[in-house]
């Protein structure tokens, strides 16, 4: 009989009992007697299974045998109250068809509790497991709250290249983008590498954010979000970087430093709320199973101001707290996350917005303060992560952002596009990034970035 399949989602949520519903999925477990077989079928749409009864008098035993971990099935039947505990609904079958089955002794997903290890070594197949079934579905109603908070707020989703010649932002090191003959690049007369005779005319690589094209934008359309991955080749194997993450990058114009800070504190709010609101049995299970005060931390980010203060008073804070960290701090240091996260998680208990860093330690085109000393940067940080969101305000004038472009010694030749903004119709304006993955981490509790994005990239790591 053809009747139309039925998410399990949709039919937890509204059962119609004593109606035939049609539900396809793959088999998590399959216990039971002689008599009767209990299928938990998943079918991605909830963390929750909805239980098969299987009256084996009526079924082809042979055929049944291919019900086992993993595999494949449809399922026709009536959509009855289910007896179980913990359980509303669940289906007597009428007919079963495989559509593939897995071989217990070869399906890598036997038994319960794999370790978060043992499945990043089978990323092809973790997300057939309850957890990664979460993390992907919260991953999936976060991106879809990003883009609607900044189209309420009137932004534009303005698309930025992931290929680009300006190597100049310093955020970190590039891969680099060439059709060229690694193993003999044509030459120019002195020797260096032609890359005049490359793909794109001139050395190129991949984005590491999209930050200054989207700077243009904001210039023209008042205010705008970038959403897409960014590249960086940065061999530091640590629980919060992956050589590729997706980023989100508000850039606004009008906007000074105090309208970014509640700009983020607001977003950041938002999509947590979100999350708590449309993701509640997957954020409840990774409670249970992972992490047993993540939904009280993500109410406590959602109920408390950030707290707001200058780097400076940070590292004092910092110096006469009396702690030893690996990392020694001092005026002009860069914040390391053990530093962060004392602030966040030991003094203040809250997350913490810093602001005006030290010019050394900060990107060229941050707005400088009249001390000559700091620029106007924020970095908002969180327990659990340390740095979420890193932002500023920028420098709009020509003959400061000039003087620090030669202070530094960058070349105009990929960057001249980016200064000519200062000088046609220049205006104030700030925005920030943040990492999509680091932002997946803190709502799912999760500890490892490799274990919130499907298919991480890593130092030595670019399998699937
Ligand atoms: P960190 O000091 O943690 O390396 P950063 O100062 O290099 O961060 P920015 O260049 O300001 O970070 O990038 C903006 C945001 O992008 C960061 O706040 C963080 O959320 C995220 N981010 C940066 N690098 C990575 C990475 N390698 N993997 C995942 N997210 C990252
Ligand atoms: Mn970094």
């Amino acid at each position: 009989m053809e009747i139309k399949r039925t998410r399990i989602v949709e039919l937890l949520n509204n059962p119609q009992f004593g109606e035939i519903v049609c539900v396809k999925g793959w088999v998590r477990t399959r216990r039971g007697s002689k008599q009767v077989a209990f299928v938990a079928l998943n079918d991605g749409s909830t963390i929750h299974s909805i239980q098969i009864v299987v009256d084996l008098a009526q079924f082809d035993e042979e055929y049944l045998k291919g019900i086992t971990t993993g595999a494949c099935i449809r399922v026709n039947g009536l959509l009855v109250e289910s007896q179980g505990q913990g359980q509303s609904a669940e289906i007597q079958a009428e007919e079963i068809e495989i559509y593939g089955k897995a071989d217990p002794a070869t399906y890598p997903l036997q038994k319960k509790g794999h370790s978060l290890e043992f499945l990043r070594e089978i990323a092809y197949l973790r997300p057939r497991t309850n957890t990664f079934g979460a993390i992907f579905r919260i991953r999936h109603h976060l991106a879809f709250a990003i883009h609607d908070y900044f189209n309420k707020q009137g932004f534009y989703y303005f698309h930025t290249p992931l290929i680009t010649a300006s190597d100049a932002e310093g955020a970190g090191s590039m891969f680099q983008v060439t059709t060229l003959d690694v193993d003999n690049p044509p030459r120019t007369e002195t020797g260096k590498v032609d890359y005049s005779q490359d793909f794109f005319g001139s050395h190129s690589n991949l984005t590491v954010s999209g930050q200054l094209e989207g700077e243009l934008g904001a210039m023209a359309l008042g205010g705008i979000y970038t959403f897409g991955p960014t590249f960086r080749a940065e061999n530091s194997n640590t629980p919060r970087h992956l050589a590729e993450f997706w980023m989100i990058e508000p850039e606004i114009a009008f906007y000074d430093i105090n309208d970014n800070m509640n700009l983020a504190e607001d977003f950041l709010k938002y999509v947590i709320s979100y999350a708590l609101e449309h993701c509640k049995d997957d954020i409840e299970f990774l409670n249970k199973m992972y992490d047993n005060e993540l939904i009280e931390r993500l109410n406590f980010v959602l109920k408390n101001k950030f707290v707001r203060l200058t780097y400076t008073e940070g590292v004092e804070i910092l110096e006469k707290s009396g702690k030893k960290f690996e990392f020694p701090v001092y005026w002009g240091a860069d914040l390391q996350s053990e530093h962060e996260r004392y602030l966040v998680e030991d003094h203040f208990n809250c997350p913490v917005i810093l602001t005006d860093y030290p010019k050394e330690i900060k990107s060229f085109y941050m707005k400088q303060n009249d001390d000559g000393k700091t620029v106007r940067g924020m970095d908002v940080l969180f327990p659990k992560i340390g740095e979420i969101i890193g932002g500023s305000e920028r420098e709009a004038d020509y003959d400061k952002l000039m003087n620090r472009v030669n202070e530094l010694n960058m070349s105009l030749d990929s960057l001249w596009w980016y200064i000519d903004t200062r000088k046609f119709g220049t205006a104030p304006h700030a925005g920030f990034g943040l990492g999509f993955e680091r932002l997946v981490l803190f709502i799912t509790g999760m500890t490892n970035i490799r274990d919130v994005i499907p298919f991480p990239r890593t130092p030595k790591n670019a399998e699937f």
